[in-house]
């Protein structure tokens, strides 16, 4: 609005009537102009105090200088007389060596206004080029040549930054909720085959070394390396159990043998009459090691119909087996179903899979399975907002089912489905754990 009026005053102003009691003063504050360069020009005027005055502004015509901006002072007043001054920034792109310039005010009186000029200020024009060629080829023409380093602050692209990061985390995300598994798999079984080849190495030189020459010592040695790989192996805590407590878990007879022999040898002095009894244990860690590695990917699940006996039979095996997260044997296992929803913009995925353990552990996966949804299950429309709270809520809510100390209906769920490879391996503890571990993972 302002800047229109002052372009209807600046049209309106008659320019030669006069008001004898403003002085305006115009200058500038350098008194040379090169191409491009601006400079200042600072316009002061002392005025009655009555009166109304109004400065040009950017609509104004500064011919042969370019607007480029203004700096206000506050008006100052002292007996009945004003004193206004600003400073304009302003740019020439002429090359003419003489330029002139004078900024009006304007005195606005009832009808009209009043323009009052100052004396006309003059720079001169600074040259660059003092001597212009007619004609010059391009690489001839007198350019100065400067190849120094010239330093250009670095500047920090946030906003590119924060997309890419974007964009880099929600690909690892995807490929890993894809591959996530299969990724898993590959370094656990990477890292199960380096511990067997450093225990198999282990084992061999110091049963070498018994050869050489038998110590008790050195029989100690191998019976502490075969428990620690175990304990390894099968997350039961073999270092810490006795030959009696061993005994508990479901060994082989020959290996349970050897133990007492190999007891015989470190508290009675008596020494095991060939190596053999060692070289059992080897063997025993093989065949642990390898019934942890050929753990099924994908179980057949059953095709014919068992009867509820049956089905209760597998049920009370899996329900005695030692946890297979923590390897605690106090509480009888369960069963519980995970619910997992993730989401991105128009896709989502959700999950429902069974899991058997002991119901601490049931309870921490429940917990870890809402969390998840909570994290990733938002982020989708419209499936994401719907299903998370809903699996977040069935989770939390599997409490009840387990804490029961009866077999759940997951439990009895997972026999069924699951009944031909339990009956199979029915008898081997081991094989059963390492399928539990395989399915919950
Ligand atoms: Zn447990």
């Amino acid at each position: 609005m302002k800047r229109f009026i002052l372009i209807m005053l600046t049209v309106g102003c008659g320019a030669n009537v006069s008001a004898q009691s403003v002085a305006v003063r115009g200058q500038f504050l350098t008194d040379s102009v090169s191409v491009g360069q601006p400079v200042k020009y600072a316009l002061t005027v002392r005025y009655p105090s009555a009166f109304l005055l109004l400065m040009p502004d950017s609509t104004f015509k500064f011919e042969p200088f370019e607007w480029s901006g203004r700096t206000y002072f506050p008006t100052h007043t002292e007996n009945g007389v004003s004193l206004d001054s600003l400073v304009y920034q302003l740019t020439s792109f002429e090359i003419d060596s003489i330029q002139t310039l004078a900024v009006p005010v304007f005195v606005v009186n009832k009808q009209d206004c009043t323009a009052v000029w100052p004396e006309n200020d003059t720079l001169f024009f600074s040259k660059r080029v003092f001597q212009l060629p007619d004609s010059l080829s391009a690489n001839a023409l007198p350019l100065r040549t400067n190849t120094d380093y010239w330093k250009v602050p670095w500047q920090l692209n946030t906003i590119l930054i924060a997309l890419a990061l974007i964009v880099t985390v929600v690909g690892l995300t995807i490929v890993w909720l894809i591959f996530g598994k299969r990724i898993r798999r590959y370094w656990r079984l990477r890292k199960l085959n380096r511990q067997h080849l450093a225990f198999v190495r282990q084992f061999n030189q110091q049963l070498d070394q018994l050869q050489a020459g038998y110590t008790v010592g050195g029989a100690e040695g191998l019976l502490v390396s075969w428990k620690q790989y175990m304990e390894q192996l099968s997350e039961i805590p073999y270092t810490k159990f006795t030959t009696q407590e061993v005994k508990k878990i479901n060994l082989n007879t020959t290996v349970l043998a050897n133990l007492t022999k190999i007891d015989l040898a470190i508290y009675g002095g008596i020494r095991p009459d060939s190596i053999q009894v060692f070289q059992d244990l080897k063997a025993e860690a093989e065949k642990t090691y390898h019934a942890k590695i050929s753990a099924p990917k994908k179980i057949q699940k059953t095709t014919r119909e068992y009867s509820t006996d049956e089905v209760m039979k597998f049920v009370h095996a899996l329900q005695t087996l030692p946890c297979p997260v923590c390897g605690q044997k106090d509480n009888q296992l369960n069963g519980t179903k995970l619910y997992r929803v993730w989401s991105i913009i128009l896709f989502t995925s959700t999950s429902k899979k069974l899991a058997v353990a002991c119901p601490a552990c049931l309870r921490k996966k429940n917990r870890r399975a809402a969390l998840f949804s909570g994290l990733l299950g938002w982020w989708g429309i419209p499936w994401g907002l719907l299903r998370t709270p809903q699996y977040i809520y069935l989770n939390l809510n599997s409490k009840r089912q387990t804490q029961l100390s009866q077999p759940n209906q997951h439990l009895i769920q997972f026999a069924q489905i699951y009944a031909p490879y339990i009956e199979k391996k029915m008898n081997d503890e081991i094989q059963l754990m390492e399928f539990l571990k395989s399915v919950n993972s």
